[in-house]
């Protein structure tokens, strides 16, 4: 997350409402990817989920017909707000949603609501088990579903020990999601002898054996012995889609915990730590793509920064009597399967408008 100032310099963070400084109103301008000052004639407007339900701080046009931010208008269902309970369990998982959707909108990869493209489209059922016991977490051709009960902390808790995780979380869910929803808009139609398709079975394995038996034996054995060397969770090892999704959703989660660290000047420059330093291959693509040493490179220190800033953050956490923050290992594998996740990233960005820059 990117560091934001208000229009009277105090700082402002991603899911600020108001400015402590100049006692004004502010929000988050998803298009153009600021917090801004929500001013009379000021041309923006608050989501309507903010100023009806205060789940929701992000901006739109003032001149807009629509009601809803962009983020809200890709909800298909919200949960049942006849109980207050629910309204501040939606407010937890809106939280989560929208900064799921900022990092691919920083990533350069475009959303649109189903409504608005039924083919390549995302949206959203946000519902409770509590009202529909059948409700599971999942994508289903452009559908994430979340299921409302994993924003309560004690439920999403006690789900994570029955399912032996070192961690869980809403926006973990939203990030592991939105993988699968990836692969289908961007991987699924390739042919198979594409080389986007041919990298990814070199890295993840065949997607095609049976994904029902895969689960089914995960969850009747577990991971296998020393899946530690190969899977960043030992969910991962139980099919290549879910080591996919894994990945992914601990990729964001690196875009997202480096760039907060930095912009906010936490800096590797600083530490006391030395950096951990991976071996060359680490950074490598599978073969079929072309090599590209320069690209692997930064790659390799974005990660080693990561990996340094996260052991400093885990001994904050152990200092305040918290359980470690970051409680991952990246071996070698996990970290080429890392570095496919950054080249997919990259070939799915969507060119910026062109942009002319004069000549000196
Ligand atoms: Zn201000
Ligand atoms: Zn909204
Ligand atoms: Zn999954």
């Amino acid at each position: 997350m990117q560091r934001f100032t208000c229009d009277c310099g105090n700082i402002l963070f991603f899911g600020s409402t108001h400015c402590l400084k100049c006692d004004r109103d502010v929000g988050y301008d998803p298009e153009a990817g600021k917090m801004l000052r929500l001013e009379p004639g000021g041309g923006m407007k608050r989501c309507e989920n903010g100023s009806e339900h205060a789940v929701c701080n992000w901006l739109l046009s003032a001149g807009s017909p629509e009601k809803l931010c962009l983020a809200c208008r890709m909800n298909r269902t919200i949960p049942d707000l006849k109980w207050g309970r629910n309204l501040m369990l939606w407010g937890r998982t809106e939280m989560a949603k929208r900064r799921l959707i900022y990092t691919l909108l920083q990533l350069g990869i475009t959303l649109q609501s189903k409504a608005m493209n039924p083919k390549t489209g995302l949206s959203f059922d946000i519902v409770s088990t509590l009202s529909n016991p059948t409700v599971t977490t999942g994508h289903l051709n452009g559908v994430i579903t979340v299921n409302l009960e994993e924003a309560d902390d004690t439920y999403r808790q006690i789900n994570r020990q029955q399912l032996g995780e070192n961690s869980r979380t809403l926006l973990g869910h939203f990030r592991h999601e939105s993988a699968h929803y990836l692969w289908q808009r961007f991987l699924s139609d390739l042919t198979w002898e594409d080389p986007l398709r041919m990298a990814f079975r070199e890295r993840f394995g065949d997607e095609w054996q049976d994904y029902a038996i895969a689960l089914g034996n995960h969850y009747q054995q577990g991971p296998p012995a020393g899946w530690e060397t190969d899977y960043i969770t030992g969910y991962a090892a139980s099919h290549p889609w879910e080591d996919w999704a894994e990945t992914w959703a601990h990729y964001l989660q690196i875009t997202d915990g480096l760039e907060t660290c930095e912009s906010l000047g936490i800096q590797v420059q600083h530490m006391a730590l030395p950096l951990v330093i991976l071996p060359v291959e680490a950074g490598f693509l599978p073969t079929i793509l072309k090599h590209d040493p320069v690209a692997n490179d930064a790659f390799l220190a974005w990660l080693q920064r990561w990996i340094c800033l996260s052991s400093v953050l885990n001994e904050v956490s152990n200092s305040i009597g918290e359980s470690e923050l970051y409680p991952f290992v990246i071996p070698v594998k996990v970290a080429q399967k890392l570095r496919l996740a950054h080249h997919y990233a990259q070939v799915w960005r969507q060119p910026k408008k062109a942009v002319k820059v004069p000549l000196k």
